[in-house]
């Protein structure tokens, strides 16, 4: 196979990993049309910040001796397999980053004779694109279970995002989908060396000059956890190892492993582990807080977390527009961060009477408008959006 088959081979193989920004609002995020940039191992994404980017996303080599319940890569699992080398991949990428075909670039592996020698690989790679091609774009950089700590910061020196999938939330879970990998040592352990190494090492000594993000990703539901399990877990990881992103993988069953009978993961949970991961991460909510249900510990499927908090808080009690604080306005729905700044500059000078004056804020105000009051007034929804 020549290095472009191998190329389109293990990224098509790579899809189910997951970058930029997750598609959680009504309005997502604005993408590249893929069909102006129809190759199939390049995927539009768009970073944290906004920054729009055809990031390559691959594997270095789709070869496995794991064995985890869920994933297609599985040591034994009858598919074609591909290996690139280090600096055969490495300039591959250049050349295609240098004739604008691939911007970014995050990479992964299979475990091949261990997690230390196939972290190695990829640190060579990113070695390779970083010091021999000058490579200065966005780079990903995945951690292998079992890396080790000096392996874990010569990673975060070359590369602008580093992740460790965690999978599930705990050691029983994760036994349910990949047993021979543990909990523990070989994920957790790595998260919390990046956020040491972060408070005791200067961002100068990055090659950016920043410490690199870190995001982890959970099969959602794989493992029979509750919304609350991930949740939690994602709370701490938030406030504990600077998590930047929580990403969730509805569970999907993949032909020829021992999970190829159970049932899909309906999406929509997915949708709203990351709603509610959000309202943790950027809107104040404590965990107690969430819409969780008594019996599964799920969040409802059917009405978003915010909504679902609103309608228990400001259903009955709709709140003063005019006076209420930061922090409530937030927890109003089709309100968010920006939302609220633009209402409070707007109160300093004049008052909000109607809901057309919301949506110039860039207010859903159809959504707030049953949580709130107007000068005293429920607002009259019709009348005021035509
Ligand atoms: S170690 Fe990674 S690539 Fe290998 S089987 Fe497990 S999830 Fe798949």
């Amino acid at each position: 196979m020549d290095t472009l088959s191998t190329l389109k081979l293990l990224s098509s193989q790579m899809s189910f990993e997951a970058d930029g920004e997750p598609r959680v609002n009504s309005d997502p995020p604005a993408c590249f049309s893929p069909k102006e940039h129809d190759h199939a191992f390049v995927h539009p994404a768009q970073l944290p910040g906004g920054r729009k980017m055809l990031l390559l996303k691959t594997l270095l080599s789709s070869a496995c001796e794991r064995d985890c319940f869920y994933c297609p890569f599985r040591a034994g699992r009858d598919f074609r397999r591909a290996t690139f080398k280090p600096d055969e991949f490495a300039g591959l990428f250049n050349k295609l980053n240098q004739n604008g075909m691939a911007e970014g670039v995050f990479l992964s592996s299979g475990i091949a004779g261990g997690g230390v020698r196939t972290q190695d690989k990829l640190l060579d790679t990113a070695e390779i694109l970083r010091r021999k091609h000058h490579y200065l774009g966005y780079l990903h950089l995945k951690i292998m279970p079992g890396a080790e700590k000096q392996q874990v910061y010569r990673a975060m020196q070359l590369a602008d995002r580093v992740s460790v999938n965690l999978e599930a939330p705990s050691t029983e879970r994760l036994a349910k989908l990949a047993p021979h990998k543990i909990f523990f040592e070989e994920l957790l352990r790595p998260l919390k060396w990046v956020e040491e190494i972060r408070r005791t090492v200067p961002s100068y000594k990055f090659w950016s000059g920043r410490w690199p993000s870190t995001v982890t990703q959970f099969v959602a539901g794989g493992s029979d956890e509750s919304d609350l399990e991930l949740l939690a877990l994602t709370n701490w990881l938030n406030r504990n190892v600077g998590l930047k992103r929580a990403y969730f993988s509805a569970f999907h069953p993949i032909r020829n492993t021992p999970l190829e009978n159970k049932p899909a993961v309906d999406p929509v949970r997915e949708h709203r582990l990351y709603q509610a991961s959000f309202l943790l991460r950027d809107y104040g909510f404590d965990l107690e807080e969430l819409p969780f249900m008594n019996k599964t510990n799920n969040l409802p499927l059917h009405t978003d977390p915010k909504q679902a908090w609103a309608e228990m808080y400001f259903g009955e009690n709709p709140i003063e527009l005019n006076k209420a604080d930061k922090h409530q306005l937030i927890r109003i729905p089709g309100i968010g961060l920006k939302g609220a700044d633009a209402i409070i500059s707007v109160r300093r000078n004049s008052r909000l009477r109607d809901l057309s004056s919301l949506k110039k804020l860039g207010v859903i105000a159809e959504r707030a408008a049953p949580y709130i009051l107007l000068d005293g007034r429920k607002p009259a929804l019709q009348l005021a959006l035509l």
